[in-house]
């Protein structure tokens, strides 16, 4: 053999070697190349380890959707073998779980994975945001939650994934992919949430990026029917993430975010399904046409881009760690969910987008649309039981927003109009960010610490037992009145100087 054949002979044994050890990260493969009969081929290294058995997981929830959605099911063909290539003993437990003999001499396991739905319009309606889709040649919605699981005993160990691909085809996601040749691209995260909570689109790129403040967002849109339509939507959400960035004191706490836009042509009416993601969103839209995506998409995105505060940056251990299998959830939605949906509404009035009367007229619509719900619940109840009580889930962004609104008004009482919910949430996200999480029976004390004494019996009254929000008298503290039989909002006649001076300091009007 000659010199330069036993170095070609060396370096194909070694690499082979190299991508069969384990290293201290979970070392994945995914194959969207060769995509067939809707199938694809996922294999991985486990992290190094000492087990004589492992128990593999695929989420039966993930964050964001109080639903068991047994990702297992889409799993079939699973199998692991030693650094022999011979086959260990792999038993299905149940659908979302395996056990597997021998881990720590484990080199690989590889199953098939189905894609979870074709067309929008689909039954059963909803969910779709969730699981992952593919069209050879066109485009590969992937949600990590269907396609990759972790080993119950090697838990917070990151994640490399080399993902194989159509040579055409972008990696759109919140996080930074790392192109290694025309058809290799590389992700690495620092764990299973991280990788989860980051969707990602393959696809030709339409694509448009904007920057607001040190934000680098990105706008990416798919659709069959229309190309180069990315920068269309940019332009119109643009306006409101710079409001937003306003809002939040100028600077906002994350370094990207990503807007991943499906579109498909449906014959009539309209279909949305969407998952928020911390530092992403992914949306898809069925409809004949685009004439009404712009309008929808910023709906969306008003609501959406606040995650960035919580809970990406406020967050409890149920949601730091959380529980692929079996959640504990948070009792604190409330927060996560009513405090975001209230920057929504008061971010337009507080920077002169709408006037005082649509804003009002926005207070009804939440009124009215939290009359469909039982209203003397618990919310910190109906936060840890979303999973048993899904039918209340969307009076978090009703009652739940508010009674931050109400928050924001007594905060703003007690502080001679200088301190807001707005300043509760930057001084949060200052004493704990994206890695620090607050303790679930902490946080009333903690926020309570943070800005007065009164505030606990705020909290103690009307989020932790289910009295009704004080609408009525919150409002008229800034001279507004609220008719509970009526249930309009309206400006009261001849506001006193104290009325006028919180409603300068809480919604500068
Ligand atoms: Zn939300």
């Amino acid at each position: 053999m000659n010199k330069f054949v036993l170095l070609i002979a060396m370096l194909v044994f070694s690499s082979g070697l190299l991508a069969q050890s384990q290293t201290n990260s979970y070392q994945y493969k995914i194959d969207l190349l060769n995509e067939k009969n809707n199938k694809i081929c996922v294999s991985f290294v486990p992290p190094k380890n000492n087990l004589q058995k492992g128990k593999f997981v695929m989420p039966k929830l993930i964050p964001g959707y109080y639903d068991a959605l047994n990702f297992g099911q889409y799993i079939s063909e699973f199998q692991a073998f030693n650094k022999r290539g011979k086959n260990i003993a792999a038993k299905r437990l149940d659908t979302n779980t395996w056990v597997i003999s021998d881990l720590k001499n484990i080199a690989k396991i590889a199953y098939v994975v189905s894609g979870g739905w074709n067309q929008l319009t689909q039954n059963p309606p909803g969910g779709k945001s969730t699981s992952s889709m593919y069209k050879k040649d066109s485009v590969f919605v992937i949600n990590y939650n269907s396609l990759v699981g972790y080993f119950e005993e090697i838990k917070n160990r990151g994640y490399d994934v080399t993902i194989t691909k159509n040579k055409k085809f972008y990696p759109s996601s919140a996080l930074d992919y790392i192109c290694k040749n025309d058809t290799t691209d590389i992700l690495s995260v620092k764990n299973y949430r991280q990788l989860v909570d980051a969707p990602v689109l393959f696809c030709v790129p339409d694509t448009t990026w904007i920057k607001v403040g040190d934000t680098k967002v990105l706008v990416s849109f798919y659709s069959k029917e229309h190309r180069a339509y990315s920068k269309t939507l940019a332009t119109k959400i643009e306006t409101i993430l710079s409001n937003q960035q306003t809002y939040l004191g100028g600077k906002l706490p994350v370094n990207k975010y990503a807007f991943l836009i499906y579109q498909e042509k449906i014959p009539k009416g309209m279909t949305g399904d969407g998952l928020e993601h911390n530092n992403s969103t992914l949306c898809l839209y069925g409809s004949k046409t685009l004439d009404r995506l712009p309008e929808a998409l910023m709906g969306v995105a008003s609501h959406e881009f606040f995650h960035i505060l919580t809970p990406l940056n406020v967050h409890s251990e149920e949601v730091q760690n959380f529980n692929f299998l079996n959640p504990r959830l948070s009792r604190h939605l409330w927060l996560y969910e009513g405090m975001t949906e209230y920057a929504t509404i008061h971010m337009p009035i507080k920077q002169h987008m709408i006037n005082i009367q649509e804003f009002a007229k926005n207070i009804e619509g939440k009124i009215k649309a939290m009359e469909k719900f039982n209203n003397s619940l618990s919310m910190t109840e109906m936060s840890t039981n979303a999973i048993n009580m899904q039918d209340q889930y969307m009076n978090f962004y009703q009652k739940g927003a508010l009674l931050c609104l109400c928050l924001d008004i007594r905060l703003r009482e007690l502080s001679n109009g200088k301190f807001g919910a707005q300043d509760l949430m930057q001084k949060l996200v200052k004493k704990y960010g994206p890695e620090r999480a607050f303790k679930d029976e902490d946080l009333f004390n903690v926020i309570t610490a943070l800005t007065f004494p009164e505030i606990r019996k705020f909290f103690r009254d009307y989020v932790e037992a289910g009295r009704p929000v004080p609408l009525k008298e919150s409002l008229l503290k800034a001279g507004l009145d609220y008719d509970e039989s009526a249930k309009t909002v309206v400006e009261i006649n001849n506001p006193s100087i104290g009325q006028l001076a919180l409603r300068k300091a809480w919604i500068d009007q």
